[in-house]
């Protein structure tokens, strides 16, 4: 990793922030009267969907929509549809929207699953959980999984979603953490979290690394080859190499339920106002973004932007009704004045993007056959596949080019055309 600072001496690195210790406890978005649940995987106009308009779900219950990618209802209602639904990165998913009811009553089948110790159960509806612990990639025989790193650490700057599970939460990732090896079977288990919060982390009993606390040292490439000593190869992901990494807040998770019998459905997001003050909330999966907005007290006008995610790696909303996922740490709202922006200026070779990248790409090489489509060409000669998607590219670029949009387009149209191609054999 580039130790330097990357835009000049004189200007500071880019750190990740420390929670605040006087930022007030999440605030509870109350209950929507509409929450719409996604599928992880893409749509099937043969998946199984378990329900159709006008059925009654519990909360809890299990609505199957693709085989391995369930999902289960946060709340108690009536399914009012199942459509599709193109999300930010243009993949098709399934959608089912539920109005809520004002009663809530409990779906029993997961308590009697974790009662039974009927594991393979469990894991079906653990998928759908705040910080969306994956299961299906410890049955993968062809990539074994030796490893499992919690992270503690934030994934971009400004959030400290992660950071306030950890240091709230430590009971509940202390029993995720006994339930995630007997599920599994993984013994080694990692803590990689930020040095302030190291000694909480070691309360667990795991063994426990720091994280540096300069971006991007929380990205998975990264924390595999800084901490663990492993590098991921090109084109390779971190569990090819026997690592799954897990956000503190999927732990959590993992031990809220046992310890609750059910199904935790109320995650932790990040919000950070226009004017850069941040609030934390709690929130059901599912729930519109203007829901949550608006229990913070946050307008967004035309023009403003709403994003998923952190400054350098989010995805914009392309509307406030879109729902909170699993996996959402934060929400971003940028006035319409201070979105940066992008230009179809050509580059002007400063070099700035190959000085940033913490690989070494040769990201102003690269540029000019993204631009131009020439994906193949981009993968082939300069080294697409070895990108760990950490945005700082985009961040120096004088001429302000969508670089980092460009390489997930890229790797976006590359994953397409090899399902494409794998279909016609
Ligand atoms: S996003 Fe840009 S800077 Fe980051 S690894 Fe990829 S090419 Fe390098
Ligand atoms: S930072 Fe932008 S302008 Fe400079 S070399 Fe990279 S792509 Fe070109």
């Amino acid at each position: 990793m580039i130790k330097r600072t990357f835009i000049g001496l004189a200007k500071p690195r880019l750190e990740y922030d420390v929670i605040d210790e006087t930022l007030p406890a999440p605030v509870k978005v109350p209950k929507s009267k509409k929450v719409t649940l996604l599928s992880y995987g893409p749509w099937d106009p043969n998946c199984v969907v378990n329900v159709k308009n006008g059925d009654k779900v519990k909360t809890g219950q299990k609505i199957a929509l693709n085989t391995g990618n369930d999902v289960v209802s946060p709340v108690t209602g009536t399914v009012s549809s199942v459509s599709e639904f193109t999300d930010g990165k243009g993949q098709k998913r399934a959608a089912v929207s539920i109005d809520v009811a004002d009663v809530e009553e409990i779906d029993e089948n997961f308590a009697s699953f974790t009662k039974g110790q009927d594991f393979n159960q469990v894991k079906l509806y653990l998928a759908y959980a705040p910080g969306k612990p994956e299961f299906s990639i410890f049955s993968d025989a062809d990539k074994p999984i030796k490893t499992v790193v919690i992270c503690g650490a934030d994934s971009d700057l400004m959030l400290v979603t992660r950071q306030y599970v950890l240091k709230s939460g430590i009971e509940d990732i202390k029993q995720g953490i006994k339930m995630l090896k007997k599920i599994t079977g993984v013994q080694n288990v990692i803590m990689a979290v930020p040095q302030h919060l190291s000694q909480t982390a070691a309360s667990t009993g795991a063994q426990v690394k720091v994280i540096d606390a300069q971006y991007p040292a929380a990205n998975p490439f990264m924390i595999c080859k800084d901490i663990l000593g492993q590098v991921v190869p090109a084109g390779k992901s971190c569990e090819d190499i026997g690592v799954h990494m897990m956000s503190a807040e999927a732990v959590a998770s993992i031990g809220k339920a046992f310890s609750l019998g059910k199904v935790p459905s109320e995650k932790i997001v990040t919000v950070i106002r226009k004017d850069e003050t941040k609030a934390l909330v709690s929130v059901t999966i599912g729930t519109p973004v203007k829901d949550v907005l608006k229990a913070v007290n946050v307008i967004a006008n035309e023009g403003d932007r709403i994003v998923f995610g952190g400054p350098f790696t989010g995805t914009a909303a392309y509307s406030e009704d879109q729902p909170i996922e699993a996996d959402a740490d934060a929400l971003i709202v940028q006035d319409s004045d201070d979105i940066p922006l992008v230009s179809d200026y050509p580059c002007i070779n400063c070099g700035e993007c190959v000085r940033a990248c913490p690989v070494n790409i040769p990201v102003n090489m690269l540029v000019r056959l993204l631009e131009n489509a020439m994906y193949e060409e981009a993968q082939n000669q300069y080294d697409l596949d070895s990108c760990i998607e950490c945005g700082l590219c985009s961040y120096v670029c004088v001429a302000r080019m969508p670089i980092f949009q460009y390489i997930r387009l890229a790797k976006h149209e590359l994953a397409r055309m090899n399902t494409v191609e794998a279909t016609n054999d």
